[in-house]
């Protein structure tokens, strides 16, 4: 990833998650909060620790927000906050804003102010906890959009097995691109159109999502 420069304001669960990831990854990321004792959690971590308060637009502007390439508005439970900051974020002209919605509501004024991602950690978690337990097939799978996703299923259905990528012929008859195959729950690998399916291999398709769980269901 080329390298770009972060602020992620509020270092809470999801803040503070966001913040350590891209120090992992090598990114430049200057991390806010309110709270020193946050902020103290962090500054080994991310390039700047400040305590602030983002909601004081001198703040924000003495920060030079308006220089970060992405901004990560990261608080939660202070509804009222996230909405002020992330209204002054890009009204100082933040390329990308990425903001963390409480509830439905909030998303809603969050889109109306521009942000580029509103994110729901928590009901989208719930979701994918919800899927994996319902669906024993479905091993872990991403939204790529709202109608498109990349998923892992496992092979359990015995027509499948003993037949080549080839001879299962996946694009047209299932609509789906087979992106990596792991046998017997090893390392994923590329797939090539010999590859011979056997009981218990995971394959990782990519595909409109009612085609994923049209193939799915065909494992039950
Ligand atoms: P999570 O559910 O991810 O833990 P929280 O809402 O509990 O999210 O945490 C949000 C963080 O944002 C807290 O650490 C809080 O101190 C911080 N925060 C809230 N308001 C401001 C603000 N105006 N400026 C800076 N940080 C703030």
């Amino acid at each position: 990833m080329k390298k770009q420069t972060f602020a992620v304001i509020g270092l809470g669960r999801f803040g503070g998650s966001v913040c350590k990831t891209l120090a992992d990854a090598g990114q430049e990321v200057l991390a806010i909060d309110k709270y020193e004792s946050r902020v103290n959690d962090y500054k080994d971590i991310a390039t700047q620790a400040v305590v602030a308060d983002a909601q004081d637009e001198d703040v924000l502007r003495s920060l030079g927000i308006r220089n970060v390439d992405h901004v990560i508005v990261a608080i939660g439970e202070d509804i009222q906050a996230s909405i002020l900051v992330t209204l002054m974020v890009k009204e100082q002209g933040v390329k990308y804003v990425t903001a963390k919605a409480q509830n439905e509501y909030h998303a809603k004024v969050l889109e109306k102010l521009g942000v580029d991602r509103v994110v729901h950690p928590e009901r989208d978690m719930g979701v994918r906890i919800g899927r994996s337990l319902t669906s024993k097939n479905m091993v872990d799978y991403l939204d790529l959009d709202s109608n498109f996703k990349l998923a892992e299923i496992l092979i359990t259905n015995p027509e499948f097995v003993g037949k080549s990528l080839a001879e299962m012929d996946f694009r047209d008859r299932y609509g789906l691109n087979v992106i990596a195959l792991a046998h017997s729950r090893q390392e994923m690998v590329l797939p090539s159109a010999g590859d011979v399916l056997t009981e218990n291999d995971s394959i990782l398709v990519a595909g409109p999502t009612r085609a994923i769980d049209k193939f799915e269901e065909l494992m039950q």
